[in-house]
């Protein structure tokens, strides 16, 4: 294997370190950074999440609290709930784990949310924000690959960047981060021709398109950063979007999946809480 190792589980026990180190910090100026989290059904996949979340903000001190509402909840009531927290003062950040339950329209309540409590960065004021280089709440899988990019000093500052996926969750917020940060950035989606042709001229590619072993050896530019933020299971194993070994020999850098982007997110989501609770608490 040609390729660096990009190590996701590291950078993320680092940025968890320093979050525990600021929240202590946080508390003892009298401020607990406080997360809510709103789970509605029983979607397994969610609860382990949710877990996962809980887990991690216990370890770096910041308060969580889970609001669990049955599968058959209205939208009223799903809406009160978000209000609700919306006016709590003790809560900084708000999150409404997706997806949810095929009744209840996501689009409304994401929009419910007070912008500056939006720690998964999904209202359209912080993507509007983060358009216009404004301070915003960014989604945190994109923010994470930033982290990692930083952490292994690959400056995007005048590189050719390519994000493989255009979803306002990964993709788009991904070229935005990359643009901030000087790249020269192109997006491709499911209707992109000649894919190939464009993904060999990256220094930095990011594939996020939810499909396994879909970026080959023959798409990746000798010495290229190749970040895999997909996550498939193929026969109960976890794969990435990057045809993993092959493309090690030809990339300089490469994220594994499981161990790369997706240990991130919540490192990352860590961060915007605490973020939020710095803001309000000056
Ligand atoms: P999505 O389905 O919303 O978007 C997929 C994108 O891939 C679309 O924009 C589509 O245009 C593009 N695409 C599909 N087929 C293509 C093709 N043949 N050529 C080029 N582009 C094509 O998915 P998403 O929410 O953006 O997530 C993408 C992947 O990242 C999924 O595997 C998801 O599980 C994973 N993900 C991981 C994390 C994490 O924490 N690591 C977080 C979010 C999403």
């Amino acid at each position: 294997m040609a390729a660096t190792l990009i190590d996701g589980r590291a950078v993320a026990r680092d940025v968890k370190e320093r979050i525990a180190v600021k929240t202590a910090e946080m508390i003892a100026w009298g401020i607990t950074p406080h997360l809510a989290v709103v789970l509605v059904g029983e979607n397994p996949a969610s609860q382990v999440y949710v877990r996962n979340k809980e887990n991690a903000c216990i370890k770096a001190g910041i308060r969580s609290t889970v609001i669990r509402l049955d599968e058959d909840c209205t939208q009223q009531t799903l809406e009160d709930t978000v209000k609700k927290l919306n006016d709590d003062e003790s809560v900084h950040g708000i999150l409404v784990q997706l997806p949810l339950p095929k009744h209840l329209d996501e689009a409304s309540v994401l929009r419910l949310i007070d912008p500056d409590k939006d720690v998964d960065g999904f209202h359209a004021m912080n993507s509007g924000r983060l358009m216009n280089g404004q301070p915003a709440f960014v989604p945190c899988t994109p923010l994470g690959v930033m982290e990692l990019l930083k952490a292994y000093d690959i400056d995007p500052n005048g590189k050719r960047a390519v994000v493989i996926g255009r979803s306002n969750i990964v993709g788009k917020p991904m070229a935005m981060l990359l643009l901030a940060a000087n790249a020269t950035v192109t997006i491709c989606h499911s209707r992109t021709q000649n894919l190939a042709e464009i993904t060999r001229d990256a220094d930095i590619l990011v594939a996020a398109v939810g499909r396994a072993n879909f970026v080959k050896a023959d798409m990746v530019k000798p010495g290229a950063a190749v970040i895999d933020v997909g996550i498939n299971r193929v026969d109960g194993k976890l794969v990435g979007d990057v045809d993993f070994d092959a493309v090690s020999e030809v990339a300089g850098h490469i994220t594994p999946v499981p161990g790369g982007v997706g240990q991130m997110t919540i490192a990352m989501l860590l961060c915007n809480t605490l973020d939020a609770a710095a803001k309000r608490g000056r």
